[in-house]
């Protein structure tokens, strides 16, 4: 047999490496242990994290995690097979009867991750000849449901109701329109304008789909949404995605979902985990306010009352730059990572500081003395 040949494919990636290497988006992972006993180790040291979503830090909670290996010794450590298949442990249903009722929706529906879920769910909602109106911030894993469904995507200026009305009237009244945004947007922290945008969604008989991932188990706003999607990777500390809605709707994704139907269901441990987080955030309704507390605590540090969310993100402008305030602070045991494009805009990149109900004030007062110093070093400082 002929021996394999790389040399082009491996000679033409070289070639594009070292031109995002040359943009400066070139990516590079870093091996990070997030212990269950709360500390994050890069490169064997200990530092604090302000970068990840586990916003209540239910991932290392002690029922949680005795829920996943119960249900592991159980069940074993995988599906088995796609949830038509064979796949269909139990636990899916009790976990989809419970974002039901805690979403107030008909019905839930899981899928192997939040990614999954919208690029299933938008396709069985619309195709070739549908218009899709969507935010232009909205996660690539919307776009990606959104290209792979074949409607006319348009997307409108951030939470701008106005040109999103604009694009909606435009739409040929015998096919169906989708609307399409995030509940809290995951780059910049920002809420959605759901009351109005499920206005004129309604004035034009458009649908509306919601991606709640950085919402779920935070912030509580109200959702006039139809159709609700969000993860259980984030706030609920496990993995995995949903999609909620009207009990047909719901019905239809078992069958025309494609990311559903040719996947594999959750491993049982996962499931268990999932079911056990939203228990706790049940009997501990006070975790969510606490992220939230923690994230305006360092707003009112930095100067900056515009914190909805768990999420404040720091514009340092150029990548590089961001990249330096990211190494200032790694210094010092803070774990911040730098965003840069292309997951945000050109001249946007920035540190994305997430909060959980885990962080202490201490930590949070020492975080924001130094980001007022690497701003200061940026020459923004404001
Ligand atoms: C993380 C995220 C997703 C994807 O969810 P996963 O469960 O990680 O696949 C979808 N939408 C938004 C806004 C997200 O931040």
């Amino acid at each position: 047999m002929a021996q394999k040949d790389f040399t082009d494919i491996d000679a033409i990636s070289a070639i594009r490496l070292a031109m995002l290497e040359e943009r400066g988006i070139r990516r590079a992972l870093l091996p990070t242990e997030r212990l269950a006993d709360g500390r994050v180790l890069r490169g064997g040291e200990p530092m604090i994290s302000f970068s990840d979503n586990d916003y209540l830090g239910l991932s290392s909670h002690p029922r949680v995690i005795a829920a996943a290996i119960e249900a592991t010794r159980k069940y074993g450590a995988g599906a088995g097979a796609a949830r038509l298949i064979t796949g269909d442990n139990p636990l899916n249903e009790q976990l989809e009867a419970k974002i039901a009722r805690m979403k107030r929706m008909p019905a839930a529906r899981v899928f192997g991750s939040g990614y999954l879920a919208n690029a299933g769910a938008i396709p069985a909602l619309v195709s070739a000849g549908d218009l899709i109106v969507m935010d232009e911030l909205c996660h690539a894993s919307m776009h990606a449901g959104a290209r792979l469904s074949g409607a006319r995507v348009q997307t409108f200026a951030h939470n701008n109701v106005t040109s999103a009305a604009h694009y909606l009237q435009q739409r040929d009244a015998t096919s169906h329109a989708l609307l399409l945004t995030e509940t809290v947007f995951s780059m910049d922290g920002d809420l959605a304008p759901l009351e109005q945008l499920a206005e004129i969604a309604s004035q034009t008989g458009a649908w509306m789909m919601t991606d709640d991932a950085h919402g779920f188990g935070v912030v509580d706003q109200k959702n006039p949404a139809p159709i609700q999607m969000g993860t259980l990777s984030k706030a609920a500390g496990a993995y995995g995605g949903y999609v909620a809605g009207p009990a047909n709707f719901i019905e239809l994704l078992t069958s025309r979902a494609r990311t559903f139907v040719y996947a594999t269901g959750l491993p049982p441990g996962v499931l268990a985990a999932a079911l056990e987080a939203l228990e706790v955030m049940e009997v501990e309704p006070g975790l969510g306010a606490k992220a939230l507390g923690n994230a305006r605590l360092f707003g009112s540090l930095i100067g900056r009352n515009d914190v909805f969310s768990a999420i404040v993100p720091v514009h340092y402008g150029e990548a590089a730059i961001a990249m330096a305030a990211s190494a200032t602070l790694a210094e010092q045991g803070f774990l911040v990572t730098a965003i840069r494009p292309p997951t945000v805009p050109e001249n946007s990149a920035r540190l994305r500081f997430t909060f959980s109900a885990k962080h202490v004030e201490a930590d949070i007062r020492r975080l924001a003395a130094l980001v007022l110093k690497t701003l200061a070093d940026a020459g923004q400082a404001k």
